[in-house]
C-alpha cells in the first residue's frame, strides 16, 4: 500500500537524530512537508543532509522553551500553511536509582517529560484544529507501565506522561485531533551510543556490546529495535492509516512487555 501525503505537514520534535530522524524520512518519502527541531544546530544541519528530497524545515528549538516553540509553530504555519501531524518525540532518559536521584534531578525529569508534550501541543493546537487529518503522536516508553529501578525518575515521569496523553486524547477527540503514543523498549539510537562512549576503554565493539545488552535485558526477539521500526509505528499513528484510533499505544519492545492488555 502506498499513502500519498502531498499537502500534509508533519512536525517532529527531536527530529535530528534516531527515531525522530527516521520518522522524518518516512513522512518525506510519502510526500509530506516535514519540519524538525532540536537544540543543536550542527546536528540539525547533518540531519538535513541525510534526509531525502522534499519540503523541509530544520529549526533550532528547545521544546522546554515555550517562546521558542511558539515561534517554531508560527514559522511552520507561515512556510507550510498549517500542521496536520505533531510528533512529540524530543527527549532522553535519566539513568539513576532512588538513592542517587537529587531533588533537582526529579524536577528536571518531570519538567522534561511533561513540558516536552505540553509546550508543542499548546503551540501547534490552533493549526491542528484546522486540519481534517489531525494527529498527535508521542514517543514514550515501556517503562511507563513497567518501571525500571535504574531509571526511577524517568519511569515515574513516563507513567504520569502516559496518563496525560490519555487525558488529552479524550479532551481533544471532539476537536478531531487524535492523540496516541508508542511505547519503546530499547531502540538503538544516539542515546545508546552515548552510554557506550561513556564506558571505560576495555569494552567490546559497539555491535557486540548491543548484543550483550539485548541478552542481559532478556529481550525475547534477541535484539534492540531499529529507529526505522519505531518510525513506522509513528507513521501509522500520525496518518489517516489509523483514522479510528485515539488514546491508544503501540508496543515496540521486542516482547519485553510482560503485562496483559
Ligand atoms: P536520540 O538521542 O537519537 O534523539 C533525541 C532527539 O531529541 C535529538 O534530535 C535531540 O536533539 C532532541 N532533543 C532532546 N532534548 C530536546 C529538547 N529539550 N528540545 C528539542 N529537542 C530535543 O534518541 P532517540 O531517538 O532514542 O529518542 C527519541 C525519543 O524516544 C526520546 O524521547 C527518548 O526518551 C524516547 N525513548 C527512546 C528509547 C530508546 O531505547 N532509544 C527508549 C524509550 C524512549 P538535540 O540533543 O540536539 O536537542
Amino acid at each position: 500500500m502506498k499513502i500519498d501525503l502531498t499537502g500534509h505537514t508533519t512536525v517532529i520534535t527531536g527530529g535530528s537524530s534516531g527515531i525522530g530522524l527516521a520518522a522524518a524520512k518516512l513522512f518525506l518519502e510519502a510526500g509530506a512537508n516535514v519540519a524538525i527541531c532540536g537544540r543543536d544546530k550542527k546536528r540539525l544541519d547533518d540531519a538535513v543532509d541525510l534526509l531525502p528530497a522534499g519540503s523541509k524545515i530544520a529549526t533550532v528549538c528547545d521544546v522546554l522553551d515555550k517562546d521558542s516553540v511558539t515561534s517554531f509553530a508560527a514559522q511552520v504555519a507561515s512556510e507550510f500553511g498549517g500542521t496536520d501531524t505533531l510528533i512529540n518525540n524530543a527527549g532522553q532518559a535519566r539513568v539513576s536509582k532512588y538513592e542517587d536521584t537529587s531533588e533537582e534531578d526529579w524536577r528536571e525529569e518531570l519538567d522534561l517529560k511533561f513540558f516536552s508534550i505540553l509546550n508543542p501541543t499548546k503551540a501547534f493546537q490552533p493549526y491542528l484544529e484546522e486540519s481534517s487529518n489531525a494527529a498527535i503522536v508521542c514517543t514514550s516508553s515501556l517503562i511507563a507501565r513497567q518501571p525500571e529501578p535504574h531509571l526511577v525518575a524517568t519511569s515515574a515521569a513516563r507513567a504520569g506522561q502516559l496518563s496525560l496523553i490519555h487525558s488529552m486524547a479524550r479532551e481533544l477527540a471532539p476537536k478531531n485531533i487524535r492523540v496516541n503514543s508508542i511505547l519503546i523498549g530499547v531502540v538503538e539510537s544516539a542515546q545508546w551510543r552515548r552510554r557506550y562512549d561513556a564506558l571505560p576503554d576495555n569494552k567490546p565493539n559497539y555491535d557486540d556490546w548491543l548484543k550483550e545488552q539485548a541478552l542481559a535485558k532478556g529481550i525475547p526477539l534477541g535484539r534492540f529495535g531499529k529507529p526505522e521500526e519505531a518510525a513506522q509505528a509513528l507513521f501509522f499513528l500520525g496518518t489517516p492509516l489509523s483514522s479510528y484510533t485515539t488514546g491508544s499505544t503501540i508496543d515496540l519492545s521486542g516482547g519485553l512487555s510482560r503485562h496483559v492488555g
